[in-house]
């Protein structure tokens, strides 16, 4: 079973209207032999996507946004549904991040339904996953990655969606897990989707690694067994790291 590679860059809340020749120049750089080996996106924040659409369109790359409220309208000042995403071109989301859910208490039972509101917006959800410093240390990496895959997973989901694997203590540190560890939480994420799932779903899902990857290292993590691409934080400012990252296809 082939996997096209999918790499994906996280702007997190960075980006202003001046960054956007940054993007046009990703666009430069993805060129036909690139384009051949992995799929790229990017997810500036959502002040940036309806600019962004027309730069990623004529640059042959993708766009997603970086969350999405569950309901799709209404009276929720200051969220933004999964159908505006779409809306205004994005058609990936990131959901689950890390990072929002601890600075908003996200719990798996709300990643579960903005997955869900994506897919009936007909974007397709990135889905984060991931231990903290200390559930790896106690030894209990597998087994929170577990749980957190059987319930942020929309149980009907389609095999376009995309999960992302993420130990938190990896995430903006320069840290990474050795590739062992990658390629043991990685197979362990198929089996626990497959569970999830079935009908041999897990074997279309690609299932990238996020957390300090970067041009030096990304040769190294995206040929890991099971690894199908990067969600990528900080090398993904500027077109030459995330390039550079992607490269890693070639
Ligand atoms: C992320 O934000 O998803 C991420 C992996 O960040 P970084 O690459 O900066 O660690």
């Amino acid at each position: 079973m082939t996997r096209r590679p999918l790499v994906a860059g996280n702007w997190k809340m960075n980006g202003l209207c001046a960054a956007l020749p940054e993007i046009e120049a990703m666009g430069a750089a993805y060129d036909d032999a690139l384009r051949d080996r992995a799929e790229l996106i990017v997810c500036p924040p959502a002040t940036l996507l309806a600019l962004a659409c027309e730069v990623t369109t004529r640059g042959g790359l993708g766009l997603g946004a970086q969350d999405c409220a569950v309901a799709p309208r209404g009276a929720h000042t200051g969220d933004i549904s999964a159908e505006m995403l779409k809306d205004v071109g994005a058609s990936y989301v990131i959901v689950g991040h890390s990072e929002r859910r601890a600075d908003h208490r996200e719990t798996d039972a709300d990643v579960h339904a903005k997955a869900a509101a994506a897919l009936r917006a007909g974007l397709t959800p990135i889905i984060c996953v991931g231990e903290t410093r200390a559930e790896r240390d106690a030894g209990d990496a597998l087994r929170v990655v577990g749980a957190q895959i059987e319930s942020s997973l929309p149980s009907s989901a389609p095999a376009h969606i995309v999960v992302a694997y993420e130990p938190v203590w990896a995430i903006g540190t320069g840290l990474t897990p050795t590739v062992g560890d990658v390629a043991e939480m990685h197979a362990f994420a198929r089996e626990r989707i497959e569970a999830r799932l079935g009908g041999g779903k897990s074997l279309r899902i690609r299932i990238l690694y996020g957390g300090s990857v970067k041009p030096s290292n990304a040769r190294e993590l995206m040929h890991v067994a099971n690894v199908d691409g990067a969600l990528v934080g900080g090398a993904s400012l500027t077109a030459t790291d995330f390039i550079g990252v992607a490269s890693a296809y070639r």
